[in-house]
């Protein structure tokens, strides 16, 4: 499975209308409830604790006390019959360390997170992780600049002044394999960790479809021309809220005229040289993605073909 796919909550969006439901449920001691503080998720146990590590679902009222008023409470879904929110806590000071929490465990990194969870945590994380960091960004109308205030249990923010309503966004990324007989192309972002190589990758533009920002990334980033583009499978990634849509695109040849300003380095992996490097091996230092992100998935199904 590729991380941060995979939910097993049923989003119940019909319920998100229903205030009555969503009070009701927030004070049902079956429910669960996920802190984040600044964006880290609630793990329960020690920050040293070996993976797997386990998402800190709660009871309900023991972390809302620290959430200021007016902050984000989240209706993620319904698991079973049990529902599962999440809450933004960010006003508290320490509270790993002091309050109601101290003791039970830690928060961390949400990309860190995502790599020592379980899928089905992974999953939740997403979604919550989308969710909060959209609000912590939405408080003022793009429209007219006065503040909003969230919704529907979570799901929209409406401005208190000109009444215009605003949804989640989630900002479609293209991220390709090109490849050529049998080579695909990695490169180094200019941000990338040293030595790590990836499947480029671009933000979708306005008025385009998947298969066009596929052949405009490769041709600009790359120089190369792309001539069949397949789709292989795609991935929520809250950092802070896009969708990764993997594909393979053929291109016409190995000549690469690269775009320094944001791709440093490229190189053509031979088939068996991929198919080392993505379970875990290192060639001259250079490594690729690990599990956590699309790109790997994306290597290991052609390497492995
Ligand atoms: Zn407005």
């Amino acid at each position: 499975m590729i991380p941060f796919t995979g939910s097993p909550l049923d989003r119940a969006g019909q319920m998100r209308t229903d205030a009555e439901f969503l009070r009701a449920r927030a004070a049902d001691p079956d429910s669960l409830v996920l802190p984040l503080w600044r964006l880290q998720p609630f793990i329960l146990g020690p920050d040293n604790a070996p993976a797997p590590l386990e998402l800190g679902l709660l009871r309900p009222g023991l972390a809302e006390a620290l959430a200021a008023p007016g902050a984000p409470s989240i209706f993620l879904g319904l698991e079973g019959g049990r529902a599962m929110f999440a809450i933004d806590i960010s006003a508290a000071r320490d509270p790993a360390n002091e309050g109601p929490l101290a003791g039970l465990g830690h928060f961390r990194d949400a990309r860190g997170a995502a790599m020592l969870l379980p899928d089905r945590d992974v999953a939740i994380l997403g979604e919550a992780k989308a969710l909060i960091d959209w609000h912590e960004r939405h408080g003022f109308c793009a429209r007219c600049g006065a503040p909003t205030a969230i919704a529907d249990g979570g799901w929209k923010r409406i401005c208190a002044a000109c009444n215009t309503e605003h949804f989640p966004r989630t900002d479609p990324v293209v991220i390709m394999l090109a490849t050529h007989g049998d080579a695909c192309l990695v490169g180094r972002g200019k941000h990338f960790p040293p030595g790590m190589f990836s499947a480029l990758a671009g933000f979708i533009e306005p008025g385009e479809t998947i298969e066009e920002a596929v052949r405009r990334e490769l041709m600009e980033e790359a120089g190369v021309r792309a001539g069949d583009v397949k789709y292989y499978a795609t991935q929520p990634w809250p950092f802070p809220a896009s969708l990764m849509i993997g594909c393979f695109a053929d291109v016409e040849a190995r000549a690469l005229t690269l775009d320094k300003t944001e791709i440093v380095e490229a190189v053509w992996l031979e088939r068996a040289e991929a198919r080392a490097l993505i379970n875990g091996g290192q060639a001259n230092g250079v490594w690729l993605p690990p599990r956590i992100a699309i790109a790997h998935h994306l290597i290991k199904a052609w390497a492995e073909k």
